[in-house]
């Protein structure tokens, strides 16, 4: 008997695998749904191994999820996609294929896949719509009421509303706690006896010998190590797993060592943080569920789990993850051109090998190349800052986080990297630089006693890159910078030095700058 055709398709990208979408609330025979890995989405930047490989496994576990639900789907692999030029073409070919009427997506995330969908061109019986994908807590039509393109805005005051708006650790209008953030709990450094309790991190098992296969077959490029099995959850059950997990081993102490950093290889990747940002981006964990969940475990555990230690979590799920989303949608396309100090130096080759005789960048970019994971301080403090002060190109800065980092996706990447990372988009998220000289980097972690140069010398053969790098960026950037009042402090020691030292600190920083492949 032939088959029934379909009247609908719905189209699902890889980082929409929410199985509470209301797309799935019913089971219906008429509707296709199609999930399909695609050559595009590996190559649009060089890309680490293990992101590609989690985001097509997690796919296909959806799929095989869709399917047991009853619905009706088809996943197409990477053999079976390769002769489309692009998304479009295929879905053009598809929706013949299957002869459906009706074309469904939800509104991706990204605006290179939004114009990919809003130029497709179909036959204008074809009905199309977008649709929303519902994951996101602050509504993408409130955007443009709350964000003004091309202007600074800040996380607190945001936070601050969204945290009344769902009544998240509230008594009522006031914060519980009394206080709306707890950052200045959140600053503390390791000593010997925290490393030793730092909880091993829960990592899984998947099996991608055949999703390599298929990456070899199709001569897929890309970055880090393959591992023997991929450690990042790629189903719903894992995904949960993982925020169980960091719930009742790392919450407690979250926001205590939140901007820490250690060398222990084995632990210091992960520490306390809670490594969801890949099953959130993919939408396999609603940030509701998260936030939950968490405060669940803040409410049956306290005083184990302290309010700095939720509140700590909360800000970066319910504030930071919502209001970066909402910059990226209001400034785009103009955020990606952002280069507020015309930086334009190419990226130093060891941020593809780690080779370098820095410790902490050393140790920044190899967890970036072992694991497709480095934390928040490491991004922001260690190679962040180093681009930041050597004035690499915020596009080349932008391509290498996109690609290396398994939750690298443009909403999230873009804001982070061109605005709080290098501030080029001239203080439209952070109100100053995130610069740093070696002081920093010695405070918060233990990475410069086994360093092949001195923290606290600046000038001296040995002396750490980053003291007169720091300097040189101030000095170089004084225009831009100087009159803004939270930099009034550093600009003051600076011109309190003797011109003499002055000279020397900038003779020593531009020599470095030449000779940046050798650091
Ligand atoms: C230069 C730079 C680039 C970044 N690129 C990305 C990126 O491509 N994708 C991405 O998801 N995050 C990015 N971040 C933000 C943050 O570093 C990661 O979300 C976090 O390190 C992920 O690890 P985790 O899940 O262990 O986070 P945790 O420290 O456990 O934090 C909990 C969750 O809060 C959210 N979160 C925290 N901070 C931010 C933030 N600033 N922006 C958005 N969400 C946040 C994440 O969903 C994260 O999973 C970037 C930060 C910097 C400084
Ligand atoms: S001495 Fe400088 S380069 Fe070395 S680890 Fe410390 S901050 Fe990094």
């Amino acid at each position: 008997m032939k088959k029934k055709p379909f009247e609908s398709m719905y189209w699902l990208l890889g980082d929409q695998l929410d199985l509470e979408h209301p797309w799935f609330s019913k089971v219906d025979g008429n509707r296709l749904f199609v999930i399909a890995e695609l050559y595009q989405e590996t190559a649009y930047c060089t890309q680490h191994v293990q992101k590609i490989c989690a985001f097509f496994l997690s796919m296909e576990n959806f799929a095989k999820g869709l399917r047991a639900k009853g619905h009706q789907v088809v996943h197409l692999t990477l053999d079976e996609t390769i002769a489309f030029d692009n998304l479009e073409a295929l879905i053009e070919a598809k929706i013949v294929e299957h002869s459906v009427t009706q074309f469904f997506y939800q509104r991706p995330d990204e605006l290179r896949l939004l114009n990919q969908f809003r130029s497709l061109r179909l036959d204008g019986s074809v009905l199309v719509e977008e649709h929303d994908s519902d994951h996101f807590l602050f509504p993408f039509s409130e955007i443009e009421k709350d964000f003004a393109p091309g202007k600074s805005h800040r996380m607190e005051s945001f936070y601050r509303r969204m945290r009344k708006r769902f009544g998240i650790l509230m008594n009522g209008s006031e914060p519980i706690g009394g206080e709306w953030n707890f950052d200045k709990q959140n600053r503390e450094k390791f000593s010997q006896s925290d490393i030793s309790q730092i909880p091993n991190p829960l990592i899984f098992s998947n099996n991608i010998e055949d999703v390599l296969i298929r990456l070899k077959r199709n001569n897929v490029q890309f970055i880090g190590k393959i591992p023997d099995q991929l450690p990042w959850p790629v189903s719903r059950v894992q995904a949960l797993e993982l925020l169980e997990f960091f719930c009742a081993k790392c919450l407690p102490n979250f926001g205590r060592f939140q901007d820490a950093m250690a060398t222990d290889h084995d632990l210091g990747w992960s520490l306390y943080h809670s490594r969801l940002s890949f099953a959130l981006n993919s939408k396999m964990l609603s940030p509701l569920e998260v936030i939950k969940t968490a405060l669940h475990a803040y409410e049956t555990k306290k005083p184990l789990i302290s309010i700095a230690q939720i509140e700590g979590f909360v800000r970066q799920v319910l504030g930071w993850r919502e209001f970066i989303r909402a910059l990226y949608w209001i400034n785009m396309p103009a955020y990606k051109e952002k280069n507020y100090f015309k930086a334009e130096r190419k990226l130093p080759g060891f941020f593809w090998t780690g080779e370098t005789k820095m410790a902490c960048m050393h140790r920044a970019i190899d967890d970036s190349l072992q694991y497709s994971y480095s934390h928040h301080i490491h991004r922001l403090m260690i190679t962040g800052n180093f681009c930041l002060l050597t004035g690499v190109s915020p596009d080349e800065v932008d391509n290498w986080y996109l690609g290396i980092y398994i939750d690298g996706i443009e909403w999230a990447e873009l804001p982070n990297t061109r605005g709080m990372s290098q501030y080029a988009d001239g203080g439209m998220v952070a109100s100053k630089p995130y610069s740093a000289s070696g002081n920093y980097i010695s405070k918060m972690s233990d990475y410069c006693k086994n360093c092949r140069y001195k923290a606290k010398e600046v000038t001296t053969e040995e002396a750490c890159p980053f003291n007169s790098l720091y300097w040189r960026f101030l000095e170089a950037n004084k225009d831009k910078l100087a009159k803004n009042p939270r930099n009034a402090l550093v600009y003051s020691s600076w011109y309190r030095k003797k011109e003499d030292e002055r000279k020397a600190i900038l003779i020593k920083a531009d020599g470095l700058v030449e000779n940046i492949e050798r650091l």
